[in-house]
């Protein structure tokens, strides 16, 4: 399956793929990772998008696609993926859809996690993450990095309900709940409710 997981910051994307992913036995991919781990390792992908992530800007489309067309190319991602991060703009996603379509693939489903923004806003202040043994807060979790990436969201990003609305991919979840309530509703919207139960996980 291949699938596409939208949602703004602080809606639980990162839980929600890894465990979906899971279910569906595919790798998550997620493009916010990937940049941390660049960041971290130096890389002059690192330094290149360092700057955008710590203003709370979207890194440049062209960096991106790039990024995620190499990951795609390898063999985990063949029979299928879930996106967490990307696309994150309409020409991110038509740039994914022309590079789907070449190997004569598509989407199966595009799942968005709603969540309201009060709610974000305070999700997103009290989260913290483990780095060597350490709790600690993410750069971009700021209280005002925090606001731009919502905007960012609201401006860039939400659009792309319309997008997929429009191709007939896009199922809409509540976010809020315990997190194995919301797991059931996405595998639910996504017609794969059963994938993944059997191993009782
Ligand atoms: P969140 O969804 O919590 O905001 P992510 O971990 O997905 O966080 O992304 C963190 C940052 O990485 C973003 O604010 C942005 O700077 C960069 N980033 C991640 N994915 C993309 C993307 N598809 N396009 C551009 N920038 C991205």
């Amino acid at each position: 399956m291949r699938v596409v997981l939208l949602g703004p910051p602080g809606a639980g994307k990162g839980t929600q793929a890894q465990i979906i992913a899971g279910r569906l036995g595919v790798p998550a991919i997620s493009t916010g990772d990937i940049f941390r781990a660049n960041v971290s390792g130096q890389t002059e992908l690192g330094k290149k998008a360092k700057a955008f992530m710590d203003a709370g800007e979207l890194v440049p489309d062209e960096i991106t696609v790039a990024m995620v067309k190499d990951r795609l190319a390898e063999p985990d991602a063949k029979a299928g993926f879930l996106l967490d991060g990307f696309p994150r703009t309409i020409a991110q996603a038509e740039q994914l859809r022309s590079s789907l379509a070449e190997l004569g693939h598509g989407l199966d489903c595009v799942l968005e996690l709603v969540v309201d923004e009060e709610e974000l806003v305070r999700r997103l202040s009290g989260r913290r993450m483990l780095v060597d043994g350490e709790m600690v807060q993410r750069d971009d979790d700021k209280p005002e990095t925090v606001r731009r990436r919502l905007q960012v969201y609201r401006q860039q990003t939400a659009p792309l309900s319309g997008f997929y609305e429009t191709e007939g991919l896009l199922a809409r979840i509540d976010a809020i709940g315990e997190i194995d309530e919301v797991t059931a509703r996405a595998m639910e919207a996504c017609g794969a409710g059963d994938a993944g139960r059997a191993s009782g996980d």
